[in-house]
């Protein structure tokens, strides 16, 4: 097992003050650099980043964070479903490590999803919730994480359930740990 013993801490994330959504953050006595390009190689949406040694993946609405010595993840609507959300990467971890002969390891990093793309996605109605003009200058904003998803309320709507789990699964939102 690659990851035997870590600290957790459960915290609201002071970039986000009254939010109401939790971070979690495991403190690792094990470095686990090693296992960054077999996550990126199973992990879909995942990204790279070999000059920080560091891996940041879209799950679901969560924004999760792989480091050397610390594994975070963020945006759980209270303080178990975070904890209990780490719990599950780590896990994701080292079920990884120990499948590694299997996997072959990737150390590129994948671009980030283009404004047509997302704005391929989106409703298309140009409603202006988002306070931007139109869809595809929210998309611009989108695709360099100046807006978040949340931003646009149609979304949320079950006509645009599809779309926004691609969504979710393509767009790097602003981190929102730490
Ligand atoms: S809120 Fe959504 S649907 Fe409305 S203009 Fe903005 S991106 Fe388009």
């Amino acid at each position: 097992m690659l990851i035997e013993k870590y600290d957790v801490e459960v915290f609201t994330p002071p970039c986000e003050p009254g939010a109401e959504r939790y971070a979690a953050r495991a403190r690792l006595t094990t470095d686990i650099s090693e296992v960054l390009p077999y996550l990126n190689a199973t992990l879909r949406s995942a990204i790279y980043h070999p000059s920080a040694n560091a891996l940041t993946w879209k799950k679901g609405g969560h924004n999760i964070a792989f480091h050397a010595y610390e594994v975070a993840t963020s945006n759980a609507e209270d303080r178990e479903g975070a904890e209990k959300e780490l719990r599950g990467i780590i896990d994701l971890v080292n079920r990884t490590w120990e499948r590694r002969a299997e996997i072959k390891p990737d150390t590129t990093t994948r671009q980030r999803p283009t404004p047509m793309a997302i704005y391929k996605l989106l409703p298309n109605t140009n409603c202006k919730q988002c306070r931007e003009a139109t869809c595809y200058s929210f998309a611009l904003k989108l695709a360099v994480s100046q807006k978040k998803l949340a931003d646009c309320p149609p979304l949320s709507e079950p006509q645009y359930a599809e779309q926004l789990t691609a969504l979710q699964e393509i767009v790097i939102e602003a981190p929102a740990i730490g």
